[in-house]
């Protein structure tokens, strides 16, 4: 099987390890720029925010909207990075958010929704697909098929961790899913360790480990004062945590391509 690459303006997802990285949510414009700069810095390829925030409740920060994804762009363009972000519902939306950004992510509560991966499919932008919560590796790489039938070849699997009855972690991470989803299909497999903790003392390890297993690379969530964000205060990372598992995570690759037994096929 040839592995697929996905080219997000300039960036191949699947040559080497990439890192995408950001706040969960569009906050206001200077912090926005102020994380796009650090997490370049410290190595990512790629900026992360949502706009459109998929809350679990009503009356919690919604995202701002299309305000959201003007800021987004234009810190990705300060910093020289293309950027992530997520459709939420409807064709409308999804060519709102097209205009903006240079990937489309299809978050983990619309895995399911047929019409939106259609949509995704009929659109020639990368889609960054993320596993449902509680779909099984069969119903995620189906997903993928959907929107691949639709046209639309550039897909990166993204592992966010499944609902289990464990509770001392938002959700239990499926590193054994995320490799055998990589042996079944040509698309690059990243990690996103911090959904799939909720815990920010666990993004380090995990991130190690996902990049031992062998994937494409990670989706962190980074914020300069994670106790005052607006979303997920748990699970996001300072910029200096972010860099440490940059770091970390290159060094352990170096060494394991220098040690054949472990070397990646
Ligand atoms: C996100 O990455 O912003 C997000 C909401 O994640 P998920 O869809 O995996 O919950
Ligand atoms: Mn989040």
């Amino acid at each position: 099987m040839t592995r697929q690459i996905v080219d997000v303006n300039g960036v191949r997802i699947g040559e080497g390890f990439v890192f995408i990285a950001g706040p969960c949510a569009v906050e206001d414009e200077a912090l926005t720029l102020e994380i796009a700069c650090a997490v370049r810095a410290a190595g990512a390829a790629i900026l992360r925010g949502g706009a459109f925030k998929p809350r679990t409740s009503p009356y919690s920060f919604q995202g701002l909207a299309e305000e959201g994804l003007k800021i987004l762009q234009k810190a990705g363009r300060a910093a020289g990075l293309p950027v992530v972000t997520e459709v939420m519902d409807s064709r409308r939306h999804a060519e709102l958010v097209h205009r903006y950004a240079d990937m489309l992510q299809l978050g983990s509560r619309n895995m399911h929704n047929t019409p939106l991966l259609r949509e995704l499919g009929r659109m020639r932008k990368p889609v960054l697909l993320k596993r449902g919560m509680s779909a099984s590796l069969e119903e995620w790489l189906q997903a993928a098929e959907i929107v691949r039938a639709g046209g639309n070849e550039a897909i990166v699997l993204c592992e966010r961790g499944v609902r289990t009855f464990e509770t001392h972690t938002k959700n239990t991470l499926d590193l054994g899913g995320a490799v055998l989803a990589r042996e079944r299909v040509p698309y690059p497999v990243i990690v996103d360790p911090s959904h799939a903790t909720g815990r920010s003392e666990l993004v380090g390890p995990m991130s190690l480990a996902a990049a031992a297993a062998g994937v494409d690379g990670l989706m962190i969530e980074v914020h300069p004062r994670p106790d005052r964000a607006l979303s997920d205060k748990e699970q996001q990372i300072t910029p200096r945590m972010f860099a440490r598992i940059s770091a970390g995570v290159r060094e352990l690759l170096g060494g394991m391509a220098a040690e054949p037994a472990l070397a990646r096929p």
